[in-house]
């Protein structure tokens, strides 16, 4: 399976188990640097980071909040369901930066060693088979 593949698969599933409550943008410190989103319903902008993983229609919110994230998994203690929200976003982040067909939603930094370090610290967790196939 490629690694966009999964990106898409992988999210996808994770989402099904999502009840876009917002509990994960309530407790994300990344909120309120995101356009809009800490004046919006968390829920709204829940269910456009789950749509956005099931491969459906998003919205400029859910997009702010995917785009801002950073990472921190302060979301993961929030989520009454015990998913791993930050992994979610990281799923929606590449899928918004362009990872399944090219063409980002968000702003992406131009960054020439990016590529490079992403192996680097992917080789760290990855299978020689998974290493052969993604990277
Ligand atoms: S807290 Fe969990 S169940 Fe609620 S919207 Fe976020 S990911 Fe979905």
């Amino acid at each position: 399976m490629s690694l966009a593949a999964r990106i898409a698969t992988e999210g996808a599933r994770m989402a099904e188990a999502c009840t876009a409550c917002g509990a994960c943008v309530q407790a994300c410190p990344m909120a309120r640097f995101a356009t809009g989103v800490a004046q919006a319903d968390s829920a709204e902008v829940a269910t456009g980071m789950r749509a956005f993983l099931r491969g459906e229609e998003t919205s400029p919110l859910a997009l702010a909040w995917i785009g801002a994230c950073t990472r921190s998994a302060v979301c993961n203690n929030a989520c009454p369901e015990k998913l791993d929200v930050a992994l979610m976003m990281r799923f929606a982040s590449m899928r918004a930066r362009g990872a399944l067909d090219g063409v980002p939603l968000v702003p992406v930094k131009a960054d020439s060693g990016w590529s490079a370090r992403v192996k680097g610290f992917a080789r760290l967790g990855l299978t020689e088979q998974e290493q052969a196939e993604w990277l």
